[in-house]
């Protein structure tokens, strides 16, 4: 089975509408030719409309990087999945660490919002990753696995026919510590073979991606192994020669 690599820009809150059109702008241009690989940039929410502008009609689709988890209501503050669509996203992203860590999401509420996601029509990039000490403690299987576990036994392993995987390691998550290839494959590997008891043609299937300080220098050598199908990028996906640069390693 081969999978069409992926590579995911997370701009977390970062950008301006000045700012956002001259990176948007040059990752067109830096793209217009790569027809090998699939790419996506997840912006904070008012930036949607002007990305949906930007992007429409290129090659690279735009997203969010959380949503509510009902579709509308009394939800002072709260982004439904329907005004994602409205603004054109195709994919989101869902329990990133960031809001597990800084914003209380748990298991329960990640899988709330990865079925409303799939609900309307959204592809979720659901986020796993293991912190420092769980790794340190030989947690990390324990500890993706319950991660991945709160999907596949509430809605059954199918429903990753239309989701992305995101194996995101905490201490490699804007640290400068990215893991290794090996770190990394292993991982990605536990995850799709956990997958395969449930559903072989699944976990074949599956694009799951790492995340945690790729940069130019680092991605070709992550995304040549078996298991890895592209990235979630954080900082570099800011600069746009390097969001370019880690797309055509994937390419
Ligand atoms: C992220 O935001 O998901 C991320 C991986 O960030 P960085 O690439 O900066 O480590």
């Amino acid at each position: 089975m081969t999978r069409r690599k992926l590579v995911v820009g997370n701009w977390k809150m970062h950008g301006s509408i000045a700012s956002n059109k001259i990176l948007l702008e040059s990752i067109i241009a830096g793209l217009r030719d790569l027809h090998g690989a699939d790419s996506v940039v997840c912006a904070p929410y008012p930036y949607l409309c002007q990305v949906q502008s930007l992007l429409a009609g290129t090659n690279v689709a735009w997203g969010a990087q959380n949503m509510c988890s009902t579709n509308d209501g009394a939800m002072t503050g709260a982004v439904s999945p329907t005004m994602l669509v409205d603004y054109g996203c195709t994919h989101v992203i869902i329990g990133h660490s960031e809001r597990r860590n800084l914003f209380h999401e748990t298991d329960d509420t990640a899988a709330a919002r990865f079925s409303a996601a799939q609900d309307a029509g959204l592809i979720p990039i659901f986020c796993m990753g293991e912190s420092a000490e769980e790794r340190e403690s030989d947690w990390t299987d324990y500890i993706v696995g319950r991660q991945l576990d709160s999907i596949i036994r509430r809605f059954g392993p199918h429903v990753l026919r239309n989701a992305v995987l995101a194996y995101e390691p905490l201490w490699a998550v804007g640290s400068d510590n990215p893991a290794t290839p090996q770190q990394a494959q292993e991982v990605h590997e536990f995850i799709r073979k956990r997958i395969a008891r449930c559903d072989a043609q699944v976990a074949a299937a599956v694009r799951i991606l790492y995340g945690g300080s790729v940069t130019p220098a680092n991605a070709a050598q992550l995304f040549a192994m078996p298991d890895i199908d592209g990235g979630l990028v954080g900082r570099a996906s800011l600069q746009a020669d390097d969001f370019v640069a880690i797309c055509r390693a994937a390419n």
